[in-house]
Parts: C-alpha cells; sequence; structure tokens
C-alpha cells in the first residue's frame, strides 16, 4: 500500500520587527554616540527592532517607512528644512535627542548676533558657507511625538523613550528638577550650603545630579525642566554674587533657544534688584 503523500506543515511566519531610524542634523553626534554605548542593551534591542537606517552604526540602509525615528541634531540649512520634512513624512512616530534637536543647541548662540560676523571670523571665504541666520529645534519645523532632553542624553531615559514607543505607551521621564536628584542621592546642595551658583532648580531632571555630586554647581546641559521658576533662581544668583552678564552668560550655553532659558536673563533684570558686586 503506498504510503500516503504527507502535506508540508506550514512555517509561522514571524511578524515583522518595527523599523527604527537614526537621522542626524546639526549636532556633535554625542546622542547618537550615547545608542551606540548601550552596548548590552542595544544586543537584546536588536532582538526586537530591525535597525533600518542608522549611519553612524552601519551603511546599510533600507527605505522608509519607518515605526520610530531618532532625531539628532538642529536645523541650520536649507536643505535640513527640507530634509526634515522628508523625515517626518517617513515616520509613524518621530522623537528628538538631545540639545541640539530639542533646543537649537550651542549653535543657536548665531540667533542672538549676526552670524555674518561668525562667518567673517571663522572662515577664510564665508561666501562658500550656505546656512540660515538661526539654528532651531526640530520642534520649529515639524510635529515631534516626544522630546528627550539632554547633552548629551542620559543613556537609561533613551532605553526608557526606545522601550515604551515600541509597547506604544508613553515615556516614563521624570518631568522634575535636578534638585529632586540630589536630594534622591543625598548629595548636600552646593548652593545652600557652599554658596555655589546652580541652575539645578530649574534644569530637567535626567543626569542624576552628576556635578552637584562633585561639588559644582548645575549649568544646565539637560535643559529647562517643566515650568521652571527663573525668575525667583536669578534673584539667588544675583544674591551669590552674579552681576548681570553674567547671568545672561549662564543660561547661554546648549539650551540657549529654548524659551525658558532664552528669555530668563530678561525676567531677572525685571526684580529692581542690584546688588553692590555689579
Ligand atoms: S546642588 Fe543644585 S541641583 Fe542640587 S539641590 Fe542644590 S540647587 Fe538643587
Ligand atoms: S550640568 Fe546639570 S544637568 Fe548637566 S550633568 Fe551637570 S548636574 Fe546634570
Amino acid at each position: 500500500m503506498p504510503m500516503p503523500m504527507s502535506t508540508p506543515t506550514p512555517t509561522p511566519t514571524s511578524p515583522a520587527r518595527p523599523r527604527l531610524a537614526v537621522w542626524k542634523f546639526a549636532s556633535c553626534d554625542g546622542c547618537q554616540l550615547t545608542l551606540l554605548d548601550c552596548e548590552d542593551e542595544l544586543l537584546s534591542l536588536a532582538g526586537e527592532i530591525d535597525v533600518s537606517y542608522f549611519l553612524e552604526a552601519s551603511s546599510a540602509t533600507v527605505d522608509g517607512p519607518y515605526d520610530l525615528s531618532l532625531v539628532e541634531g538642529s536645523v541650520t540649512t536649507e536643505q535640513d528644512v527640507e530634509r526634515i520634512h522628508q523625515v517626518r513624512a517617513a515616520s509613524r512616530r518621530l522623537v528628538t535627542i538631545g540639545a541640539c534637536a530639542t533646543a537649537g543647541g550651542i549653535q543657536a548662540l548665531r540667533n542672538f548676533a549676526d552670524v555674518g560676523d561668525f562667518l567673517a571670523a571663522v572662515y577664510a571665504t564665508p561666501a562658500y558657507v550656505s546656512t540660515l541666520a538661526t539654528s532651531t529645534p526640530i520642534s520649529t519645523h515639524v510635529r515631534v511625538d516626544f522630546e528627550l532632553q539632554g547633552c548629551p542624553i542620559n543613556p537609561r531615559q533613551l532605553l526608557e523613550v526606545i522601550s515604551a514607543f515600541l509597547a506604544r505607551r508613553r515615556p516614563n521621564i521624570s518631568s522634575s528638577a535636578v534638585c529632586t536628584e540630589c536630594k534622591r542621592r543625598g548629595t548636600v546642595c552646593v548652593m545652600v550650603a557652599h554658596g555655589t551658583p546652580c541652575l539645578g532648580p530649574v534644569t530637567h531632571a535626567g543626569c542624576g545630579a552628576i556635578c552637584p555630586a562633585y561639588h559644582r554647581g548645575c549649568y544646565g546641559c539637560f535643559g529647562p525642566m517643566e515650568s521652571p521658576n527663573t525668575p525667583a533662581l536669578i534673584r539667588q544668583l544675583r544674591v551669590l554674587g552674579m552681576n548681570e552678564d553674567n547671568v545672561d552668560r549662564v543660561f547661554r550655553t546648549f539650551n540657549t533657544a529654548a524659551p525658558a532659558f532664552r528669555d530668563a536673563p530678561g525676567e531677572g533684570s525685571g526684580s529692581g534688584e542690584t546688588d553692590a558686586r555689579d
């Protein structure tokens, strides 16, 4: 009797993994390096997601659309303006990472001056340089689903953001100030105990309050927290001896174009308080 023909068992098809893309605009690449630095976690992540476009890691790319795009850097050229719209159109979710992408970065110092003066001072032939007069965050140009602050971003927070988007939930990122992290790690307040100026009360948590742990004031690299009380902090900075120029400078760093830091010096000057050390 002939053996019955066996019917082939269908091979289960695994569901397609979500596609991740990582994009660079005007930036130093530090936030992309934070992702590469995750090493062990990246290996498990690679089992869950398809890293489809990440030029810092591989020249092999896959065309979009992408489920999640991470965008580093600010918009500083006409080409950037065009490209960020293309990135947005190709991305189901778009998360900006770092001070450049969320607040214009250190390069946004040009927003307070004439970019032509910088070009003339730095380049032998400024005519060869094509640039916009301003550096702007990504959210100025396209809709952003989440902003992860920091210069550079914190790896734990980055993994939380990626995991949250994979699980289709909101990232669990605290919006409190660096001061809360000082309290949690038991760091004595450098401003209260030693009179060291510190931007911790108005700066977004996320770094674990590293600088105060080494007896230094925070200089705000994580950008403004939600609803910062900058006028109150500026009054305290003035009490500690900072003159108007130095108050201005302390807010003019990596997150200078974030509205809360951009407008802060002006808010303080309305206090009417003066200091003998001015
Ligand atoms: S050291 Fe700075 S960040 Fe820490 S509690 Fe004092 S003011 Fe806040
Ligand atoms: S400057 Fe402030 S936010 Fe940045 S690492 Fe230091 S304590 Fe953290």
